[in-house]
This record gives C-alpha cells, structure tokens and sequence, in this order.
C-alpha cells in the first residue's frame, strides 16, 4: 500500500482550502490504490489555517527540539505539526505501506526541499516534519514531483 499526502489527490485539506491535485494521484485514489493522510489535520489544525514554515532549520531539527514551526503571524505550531507527524507514522505502520509520496516544499511533507522560513517562496534543502519522521524510521518517502518525473508523467 502507499500513503500519499491527501491533497495531491484532490482532497482539499491545503492551508489555504484548496488542494494540489493531480489527475496521476487522483486516479491512484479512485482505484483504491492509496491511503490518504494531511498530517496537519491529523494533528488538529483546521482548514483553512495560517500558512506556516520552519524557522531556523529542518524537520529533522524540530524532532530534535532545535527548531520551530512558525505561522506567518508568529504563532508556534510546533506542537500540532509534531502530532500530525506522530499519527502519520501510526498510519503507515498500521497500513503496512512500502511507499509514501508526499507533496513537495510544505513544512510538513516536503521531501528535499522547504520553505526557508523567511516566506518569501524561497526553498532550503530539507525535510518537512512528517517527511523527517517517516524517514528517520526506515519509510522509503519520495517527493510528488520525483515520483512523476521517474515515471515521465509531470
Ligand atoms: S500537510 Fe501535507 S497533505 Fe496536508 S495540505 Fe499540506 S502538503 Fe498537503
């Protein structure tokens, strides 16, 4: 099975209300092919919500404790982010998934790349959150775009 991030199948759980579906990804979910899951919801953020990136590194430094997630307003959502984080982990154990694809550059499923934190759109080489946990416990996580561009379907 593969857990995938929900609003690449069109669910529209971004923090904005709307998604970033992609007919691939949406066609996966028809086919019953997939688990959908948006970590922020998991750990309790409603939609829409205030956009949010990490300050002053990566997924893996607010695992540590080292760094924050920052709404744009300043708000720390640390907390909910490491939450939805937790859940999804129990999600992919539960569904004994061999593949997660989760949507590029957001602060919790970015695969590579995030948002820098200065939200100005510009990217920084790391992980999101969620993508930092499922790694760190042996998931194998590709990014939305990798995962067309392997298969020549962007
Ligand atoms: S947290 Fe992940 S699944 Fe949820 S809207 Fe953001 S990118 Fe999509």
């Amino acid at each position: 099975m593969i857990l995938i991030s929900a609003c690449l199948c069109g669910l529209n759980c971004k923090y904005n209300g709307g998604s970033n579906e992609h007919p691939v990804f949406a066609d996966m979910l028809d086919r019953g092919e997939v688990v959908t899951v948006c970590p922020e919801v998991l750990g309790g953020l409603p939609i829409p919500r205030k956009p949010a990136e990490i300050i002053n590194g990566t997924g893996y430094d607010v695992l540590e404790g080292t760094a924050q997630v920052i709404s744009n307003d300043g708000e720390d959502l640390t907390t909910p982010f490491l939450l939805g984080a937790k859940r999804t982990l129990e999600l992919a154990r539960e569904y004994d998934v061999n593949l997660v694809i989760l949507k590029s550059n957001s602060p919790s499923c970015g695969v590579g790349e995030i948002y820098d934190g200065t939200f100005s759109h510009r990217l920084r080489e790391g992980c999101g959150v969620t993508a930092a946990l499922l790694k760190e416990n042996g998931f194998s996580v590709v990014s939305d775009v990798e995962y067309l561009k392997e298969r020549g379907q962007e």
